[in-house]
């Protein structure tokens, strides 16, 4: 049984897998499609990209990132999440695709705009708004089910890139304290900014020294000159309902 699964694998629940597999949890991502932001033509409010960023290429990094961290992916719609045992929610949950076997998961986020069918079983609060359902959540993502999680604009967040990323990472951080992990911040420091003061380092944080910090470095300029080095051929998908003939 993973500890953590999250159906959909756009913006939010890849931000939240990020922080889930970083903590050590468990993380399994299931994703049944295509982010929305692939229908994007320029990703130009995303702090950090001054000139934008091809949509497509940023969630092709934020994949590498969350794969990076420990997340590991399944492809298939989920189509119901249940209960393992109705009168014990610690028990997890069972979550069914349209492919392959059930799934095992003590906790559950839902960062699948825009479908929450498969939550119906669960009664989690759903809210109709024109043809679109939202997941009742409080501020940290948690829904009326233990265990259960909605993130990004399922979850009523606006419908902005930055948002859904933020809000996805709020919603790991709440998994991960309802768990037992232990966890105080998700930093990485430079050597002594703990231990130069007589404290341990935190659960969560990591001290680095110098070189190691220069090597990250190395590593992260080269990743992303890779990323960059070419124009991607794929090309923006458009609305369904636009005629291309
Ligand atoms: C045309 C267009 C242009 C946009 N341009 C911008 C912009 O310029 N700037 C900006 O900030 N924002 C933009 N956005 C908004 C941005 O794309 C969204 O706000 C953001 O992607 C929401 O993230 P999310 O994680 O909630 O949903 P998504 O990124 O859509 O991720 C949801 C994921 O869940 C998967 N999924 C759905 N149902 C299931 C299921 N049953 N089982 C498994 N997986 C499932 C989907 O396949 C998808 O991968 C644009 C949106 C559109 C449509």
């Amino acid at each position: 049984m993973r500890d953590v699964c999250i159906v959909g694998g756009g913006v939010s629940g890849l931000a939240a897998s990020i922080f889930t597999a970083r903590a050590g949890l468990d993380t399994l991502v299931v994703d049944g499609g295509e982010s929305i932001l692939a229908r994007n033509a320029s990703l130009e409010n995303y702090p950090g990209f001054p000139d934008g960023v091809d949509a497509r290429r940023y969630l092709q990094l934020v994949r590498e990132q969350a794969r990076n961290a420990g997340a590991t992916f399944e492809l298939g719609r989920v189509t119901s999440v249940e209960p393992r045992d109705e009168d014990d929610l610690e028990a997890g949950f069972v979550l069914e695709t349209e492919v392959g076997d059930p799934l095992e998961a003590r906790r559950v986020i839902a960062a699948s705009w825009s479908d929450s069918e498969y939550l119906v079983p669960l009664d989690v609060g759903r809210t109709q708004r024109g043809s679109k359902h939202f997941v009742a959540v409080d501020d940290a993502g948690r829904t009326a089910v233990d265990g259960v999680y909605a993130a990004g604009r399922i979850a009523g967040e606006p419908h902005q890139t930055i948002v859904a990323a933020g809000h996805g990472a709020k919603v790991g951080l709440a998994a991960i304290h309802d768990s037992e992990v232990n966890f105080y911040h998700d930093w990485v420091v430079p050597e002594g900014y703990f231990t130069g003061r007589g404290r341990d380092v935190p659960p969560g944080c990591e001290e680095i020294d110098d070189e190691q910090r220069r090597r990250r470095d190395d590593r992260a300029r080269e990743t992303i000159l890779e990323a960059f080095s070419e124009p991607l051929e794929e090309v923006p998908t458009m609305h369904p309902s636009v005629d291309e003939d």
